[in-house]
């Protein structure tokens, strides 16, 4: 499985292929009268990487992650405690000065966001503790994996209006379906 996450050209479906299975499969009409059209692209255990299946929060039966030994984070060899506390007393009063100056978000100047930002930048320097690369925060490498996985098939499926879900009869299978006009 390669690292959509570092190969942004990769493509995990062949489009055209898909598109074709679409267009010569059944139309067929959902409980909601939809017009749809679904083909089975794989089952869970064989197309994901980890080939495991769990809910998105419940990680148990997946590798914990090498590099955090599961915890997410990873700690920050040079973070300060003070130096932390004060960006972000720091950020807290910038943020409060350009509300009551600029109001909403969206309407703040230029140089009031550069200034907030800096001391967000500053917060994460000095942080004890960072997220870590390697899971993505999520204490297992295959975990993340899956994730971007996930994320990935629904870009894809996107170019062509499609999109991906379970079936009724097997909570391995997924699906792939877009609806006919
Ligand atoms: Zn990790």
């Amino acid at each position: 499985m390669p690292d959509y996450r570092k190969n942004k050209d990769l493509k995990l479906l062949d489009l055209v292929k898909l598109q074709q299975q679409l267009d010569s499969s059944e139309i067929y009409e959902d409980e909601d009268g939809n017009k749809l059209q679904t083909v089975y692209l794989g089952d869970i255990r064989s197309i994901t990487p980890s080939g495991k299946v769990y809910t998105p929060f419940a990680h148990s039966n997946v590798k914990p992650c090498e590099r955090c030994k599961g915890e997410g984070t990873i700690k920050n060899k040079r973070g300060k405690k003070h130096n932390y506390k004060r960006a972000i007393k720091r950020d807290l009063q910038l943020t409060e000065q350009a509300i009551n100056k600029h109001g909403c978000y969206m309407y703040w100047s230029t140089n009031a966001l550069r200034k907030v930002e800096k001391y967000r930048k500053q917060q994460e320097h000095w942080q004890q503790y960072k997220t870590c690369v390697e899971c993505g925060g999520l204490g297992s490498l295959e975990a993340r994996l899956d994730q971007d996985f996930w994320e990935q098939l629904e870009m894809e499926l996107d170019e062509i209006e499609a999109y991906s879900h379970g079936s009724e009869s097997d909570g391995c299978d997924v699906m792939v379906s877009r609806s006919v006009d």
